[in-house]
């Protein structure tokens, strides 16, 4: 039934019973007060019906106008026979006020407990009314996404693939005592399809899909969204196994700062509690996953990100050309494209677009030509497509991202890259790639050290050298005065190791032995100018064998740069063949 209707006839029923009450208590009033004589006159008269006798000092009758009187107890013995006598009914006074008392009192419970109900079903409607409010906790049941909807992002796709068996066979599992992840989180530029992972995976387990943003929990009002994380987990756990998808994950998050900026915090921090109890709460092996999304994983609060929460973190980066390629020809599949275009040169025009750039700049071009009425989609309903939709993006988003730019990255990239093959052969270079991500603004060049428990001086001394060869290499593709910001992440790393090596580790000729933060510590603080010359020293000395490396090296730093300006993005194997081909 519908609320209203419950409240209104809750509250029919209420004013009804009231108004039986105020009957009642009117049809029994209470009793006139009498003086004796005045009762014996009334006996006399014959006005008396019916005397209610008792045991106590008062007694209470009825008279012919059934008036109710109450007098004194004369308590004198034969006083019941002289009342009999004057033909006046005589009953225990016992029984009729008890009776009289007992409707009074029922009535007065029923209309407390008439209103306690009233007041008790709508305390519990009101709340869970609160938390429907603006989220939507109703699953997507038969999720139609899969695995080959996505394009690129095959290392994110392979990492969630034994998710879905874990789904699915959770026993299996924990046959073996293992914990399975509670908590993925995915994390990379807008539009890079996280959301379409997420979902793909519940598309792939086949389970219900709870989709939910983090923006919901946020409330003004302290409690609700601890409320709300908490009516989803009861719901998600009536679906058995299920995936919640909590998208910008960060909005509900976000590092906690002790509350140092007032009170407003208190708000997100019982939100994030309540997450953070709600998904130590449930059974790890009964299949539901959670996946969060959020454009910033550095922003998010640690204790987030401790095992048994969201402790597995899956970078969806930008699509390089061959991914944004896939993404294109995906995208095409249900239209109708002409045979001029050319969907590889426009892959390597739409540098930095992100997954869903790419699908919209298709659906626009699908518009226009659908506008004209051509039958298909033509090159020139793309180019106009591209411009529109460059034009509404930020310009640090554009795909105009000057030709320069990109040189410079490819270079700064490449010399990372080289300079680690030189020095540390030892060392893995998984990947070089000049598309931006969370790792570096411009590319990166991911450089494994293998596992080690000592590091010699000698390592920390090349790892100094690959961080300071991005600088390096610009500065003898491109000269002196043209040198970048690029390098500020580096150079921080680099004097961050250098000054480990000069202070903790004793491994410059100069500073010795010495413990330079026991010094400070002690009070001995000259030692700061010869630290601070010491560590240049060897920081120039550093960059002047990387350059000596790199002069050497020129030409196979220009082939790696000029095929990472065409490829976008080299694996290993591909460096290694290019440094072989050009050396
Ligand atoms: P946001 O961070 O803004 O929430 P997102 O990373 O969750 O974005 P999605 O919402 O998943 O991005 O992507 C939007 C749309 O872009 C998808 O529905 C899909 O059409 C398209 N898309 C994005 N990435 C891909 C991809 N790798 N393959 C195919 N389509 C993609």
């Amino acid at each position: 039934m519908n609320q209203k209707y419950k409240i209104i006839i809750v509250s029919a029923v209420v004013i009804l019973l009231l108004l039986v009450y105020g009957f009642w208590q009117h049809r029994n009033p209470e009793p006139e007060r009498i003086s004796y004589n005045q009762f014996l006159h009334e006996v006399q008269k014959n006005n008396v019906v019916k005397v209610y006798l008792n045991q106590e000092e008062t007694i209470q009758g009825i008279l012919k106008d059934n008036r109710r009187f109450i007098t004194d107890n004369p308590r004198k013995e034969g006083f019941k026979e002289e009342l009999l006598k004057a033909d006046v009914i005589v009953d225990e006074m016992k029984n009729q006020e008890m009776f009289n008392q007992a409707i009074s009192y029922l009535i007065l419970i029923g209309s407390i407990i008439v209103m306690f109900f009233l007041v008790s079903k709508k305390a519990p409607q009101v709340q869970s009314k609160k938390s429907k409010v603006g989220i939507n906790i109703k699953p997507e049941e038969g999720v139609k996404v899969s695995f080959s909807d996505i394009a690129g992002n095959q290392e994110a796709v392979h990492s969630v693939k034994e998710l879905i068996d874990f789904i699915n066979n959770p026993e299996k599992y924990s046959n073996y005592g293992a914990r399975m992840p509670r908590g993925v989180i995915l994390y990379g530029p807008p539009g890079t399809g996280k959301t379409l992972l997420a979902k793909a995976i519940a598309g792939e387990a086949g389970v219900p899909f709870y989709a939910v943003s983090g923006s919901d929990f946020v409330q003004v009002y302290v409690g609700v969204g601890a409320a709300r994380i908490r009516e989803l987990f009861k719901r998600a756990r009536q679906s058995e196994k299920c995936v919640i998808f909590i998208d910008e994950i960060d909005a509900l998050g976000k590092k906690r700062d002790g509350g140092l900026d007032g009170g407003g915090n208190d708000e997100r921090d019982q939100t994030l509690n309540a997450l953070l109890a709600e998904m130590s709460g449930f059974n790890e092996n009964q299949g539901i996953v959670v996946v969060a999304a959020t454009n910033r994983l550095d922003t998010l609060d640690e204790a987030l990100l401790r095992p048994g929460r969201f402790d597995r973190h899956i970078e969806i980066g930008l699509p390089d050309v061959k991914a944004r390629l896939k993404i294109l020809e995906l995208h095409s599949k249900n239209k109708p494209i002409h045979e001029d275009v050319d969907l590889e040169k426009l892959a390597h025009q739409t540098v930095y677009f992100s997954g869903a750039q790419l699908e919209n700049l298709m659906n626009e071009a699908a518009i226009l030509a659908a506008k004209n009425g051509k039958g298909m989609i033509q090159q020139q309903d793309i180019d106009k497509a591209f411009y529109t939709v460059i034009a509404g993006y930020e310009k640090k988003d554009r795909s105009a991202i000057s030709h320069i730019d990109r040189m410079i990255t490819a270079y700064h990239e490449s010399g990372h890259a080289l300079v680690t093959k030189l020095v540390a052969p030892e060392n893995r270079v998984s990947k070089v790639t000049i598309i931006p991500s969370t790792k570096g603004a411009g590319g990166f060049s991911m450089n494994i050290p293998p596992n080690r428990m000592y590091y010699k001086k000698k390592d920390m001394e090349n790892n100094i050298k690959i961080m300071l060869a991005g600088r390096c290499a610009e500065e003898i593709i491109f000269g002196k005065d043209n040198i970048t910001t690029g390098a500020s992440n580096d150079l921080e790393k680099a004097t961050e190791v250098l000054i480990d090596m000069v202070r903790r580790f004793g491994m410059t000729d100069s500073s010795g032995l010495l413990n330079y933060d026991v010094l400070y510590k002690n009070g001995i603080k000259q030692v700061q100018d010869n630290f601070i010359d010491e560590a240049k020293k060897c920081l120039d000395d550093l960059y002047a064998n990387v350059k000596y490396l790199l002069e050497k090296n020129k030409k196979v730093l220009v082939t790696i740069a000029e095929s990472l300006l065409v490829e976008e993005t080299l694996d290993e194997e591909q460096l290694d063949q290019i440094i072989k081909n050009a050396a």
